[in-house]
């Protein structure tokens, strides 16, 4: 883990947030390859749950809902962590978390296990950020921010029914910021205070609810395996009776072997009936099926969520390789072009050479109209090709001497090395194609 954060830092990706200020723990601020990687993940999620399906739709939700919303889910009266504070380091703790957790004096201990840790029983903490809404602070102006992007779903059931003319099984689409002040963040992008979340609500007749509980969970694992995460790291572990929420008829977490171990990277959910019922009696609207012939009932809803810190982690911790290539060390992301923040490097390899530059400037202007690429002239080839292994970039196309004499240029695999000539028209073909192609990991099982 410490490789990718100081990685993420090196080639910005990722900066600690407020870091003028001294920084506020585990916050972070994505830099420009950051922003294009994310960009990326959200795409991918959004084509295989909307654009290459007719049975789900799109919505964006407001952040701040009617406070009534957190009340009808059960947020404000559960959503909570047992907390335990030490009387003597003065650090709070997780209580159900303790063996994650570091001594505040001794940190090769967990809290609780030297004679002076001082643990007070656990109490419950509320996870939602309270805010105030208008210009009174006082309890009938207080909202929260949401901690998660499916509530914001369920209210809207109504109106996607009656305008989307859809009929269970059905699903709604969500992705947007979601906020919990967790007590222990941590792990990098792993556990943070602010993430984007990406839900959809499956809903569906109750007698289908298991099927469709069953299909989702591969289906989700089937795009894990599609953006190029190891078989190897990935499995489905299905929560036992008591581990379940409250309202869960099924649960079953897909986890990624992380740093850290085997952790939840995305969840799958049988909600049953529980949210639309709740909604249905707190807001006294019926949030239900009507049939054309009049029949009617309360769907059952199958949830995938993730967040996108969650998947990009994984993918990096999966992509991140080193190796010695020619007696050098190279850091390499091994990323799924389609995840890859730069799709292509269009490199002059004499920068001092006007005609070369001006070609490749050319490729460049052409190809970034379609994808994104970067142009770069700074320094000795191979270090300009270890500066694209590092953020991922697939291909590089080289521009030489051989390009003056009879228009080809090379291109360069990041993850084979192979260099292979094509014509300097053909360019923007190779990579449409090459970026279409299903991809096969070269990674190790
Ligand atoms: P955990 O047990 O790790 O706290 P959870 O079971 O509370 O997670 P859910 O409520 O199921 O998580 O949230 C759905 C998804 O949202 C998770 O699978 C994860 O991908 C993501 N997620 C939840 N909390 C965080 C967080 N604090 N930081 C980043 N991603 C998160």
């Amino acid at each position: 883990m410490d490789q990718i954060v100081s990685l993420c830092r090196r080639r910005g990706f990722v900066f600690p947030s407020s870091e003028i200020y001294g920084g506020l723990g585990s916050t972070y601020d994505y830099g420009h390859y950051g922003v294009l990687a994310k960009n990326n993940i959200r795409n991918r999620w959004f084509e295989a749950m909307v654009q290459e399906r007719d049975d789900i739709v799109a919505i964006d939700s407001a952040i701040i809902l009617h406070p009534r919303v957190w009340e009808a889910s059960g947020h404000v009266e559960g959503f909570t962590d047992p907390l335990v504070d030490c009387r003597t380091c003065k650090l709070r703790f997780r209580a159900d978390k303790l063996e994650d957790a570091q001594c505040g004096r001794k940190p090769s201990k967990h809290p609780g296990e030297t004679p002076d840790c001082d643990l007070t029983e656990p109490r419950q903490f509320n996870l939602m950020f309270e805010t105030h809404v208008g210009p009174v602070q006082d309890t009938a102006s207080r909202a929260f921010l949401r901690p998660e992007t499916a509530q914001g779903i369920f209210i809207n059931l109504k109106n996607v029914l009656q305008i989307a003319r859809r009929k269970p099984a059905v699903g709604i689409a969500q992705v947007g910021k979601s906020f919990r002040n967790e007590i222990t963040p941590g792990n990098f992008l792993f556990r943070v205070r602010e993430f984007e979340q990406m839900e959809m609500e499956f809903f569906v007749p109750p007698d289908e609810a298991e099927r469709w509980y069953r299909y989702w969970i591969d289906e989700r694992m089937g795009w894990y395996r599609r953006y190029g995460l190891r078989e190897s790291k990935l499995r489905v572990r299905e929560h036992s009776e008591e581990e379940r929420s409250h309202y869960s008829r099924g649960t079953s977490d897909i986890e990624y072997d992380y740093p850290i171990g085997w952790s939840e990277l995305e969840g799958v959910a049988n909600r049953g009936d529980f949210d639309l019922t709740q909604h249905t009696q707190f807001s006294g609207t019926k949030l239900e099926y009507v049939g054309e012939g009049g029949e009617r009932y309360v769907p059952c809803v199958i949830e995938p969520a993730v967040s996108i810190e969650r998947i990009l982690v994984a993918m990096l911790v999966d992509a991140y390789d080193e190796e010695i290539v020619a007696e050098r060390q190279r850091t390499v992301l091994r990323l799924h072009p389609q995840i890859a923040p730069v799709k292509a490097a269009i490199l002059p390899l004499v920068a001092k050479d006007s005609e070369m530059v001006a070609r490749a400037r050319a490729l460049y202007e052409e190809l970034r109209l379609l994808h994104m690429v970067e142009y770069d002239d700074g320094g000795a080839i191979g270090r300009r090709y270890r500066r694209q292994d590092e953020i991922g970039t697939p291909f590089a196309f080289t521009i030489d001497d051989q390009t003056l004499a009879d228009d080809t240029i090379t291109v360069r695999d990041r993850d084979s090395l192979a260099q292979e000539r094509i014509s300097l028209s053909a360019a923007a073909d190779y990579l449409a194609d090459a970026l279409a192609r299903p991809w096969q990991t070269p990674k190790p099982a």
